[in-house]
C-alpha cells in the first residue's frame, strides 16, 4: 500500500476497528513521509453469483431483485416480508451449495417456486405465470388441479382426524 497523496510506502496504522457490519476492518493510517491521514477498509470478498438467462445473457445475482420478484407474486397474499426473507435465505443457501459462480435463471426460478409451492399455492401460481414457467393454459390448469387435489386431501385428512 502507498500513500494516496505522496505515494510513499512508509505508513503507520493509527487505529484498527471493525466497521459497522462486522465484515470489514477499518484502519486509520498516517503517512510518515507527508503526515497525511487516510482510511482504508479491508473486507472479505464474496465472489458474486452470475445468473445466466434463457437467452444466454448474464447478470450479477441480486438479492434485492429476487425479493421484488417474490413480492410481486405474493402481493395479494398474506405472506410477510419475514417469510419472503426466509424463502430467499433457503434459496441462497442451496444456490451457493449446488452451483459455483453461475446459475441458470431457470434453476433459480425453480428453487423459488419449490419454496412458494409449500408455503402459498396461489403465490406459486402467480410467480410461475409471471415468470413464464407455466407456458400454456393447460399447464396452468394442471397445476391448479394438483393444488386443489392437495387441499382436498388435506381437508379429508383433517376431517377424518376431527372425527376421532
Ligand atoms: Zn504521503
Amino acid at each position: 500500500m502507498r500513500c494516496p497523496f505522496c505515494h510513499s510506502e512508509d505508513l503507520k496504522v493509527l487505529e484498527s476497528r471493525s466497521a459497522e457490519d462486522e465484515r470489514s476492518i477499518r484502519r486509520r493510517r498516517e503517512c510518515i513521509e507527508c503526515a497525511q491521514r487516510f482510511t482504508t477498509y479491508e473486507r472479505v470478498e464474496f465472489a458474486p453469483m452470475i445468473v445466466v438467462k434463457n437467452g444466454g445473457s448474464k447478470e450479477v445475482y441480486s438479492r434485492e431483485k429476487l425479493v421484488s420478484s417474490i413480492i410481486r407474486a405474493c402481493s395479494k397474499s398474506q405472506i410477510s416480508a419475514l417469510t419472503v426473507d426466509k424463502i430467499i435465505d433457503k434459496v441462497e443457501s442451496s444456490m451457493y451449495q449446488d452451483f459455483t459462480r453461475e446459475i441458470p435463471s431457470r434453476d433459480l426460478g425453480e428453487m423459488v417456486m419449490k419454496e412458494l409451492k409449500s408455503i402459498d399455492p396461489m403465490s406459486f401460481l402467480r410467480y410461475a405465470s409471471i415468470f413464464k414457467k407455466i407456458n400454456s393454459i393447460s399447464e396452468f390448469i394442471e397445476e391448479i388441479s394438483l393444488i386443489e387435489e392437495r387441499i382436498i386431501n388435506e381437508d379429508l385428512e383433517f376431517a377424518s382426524f376431527s372425527k376421532i
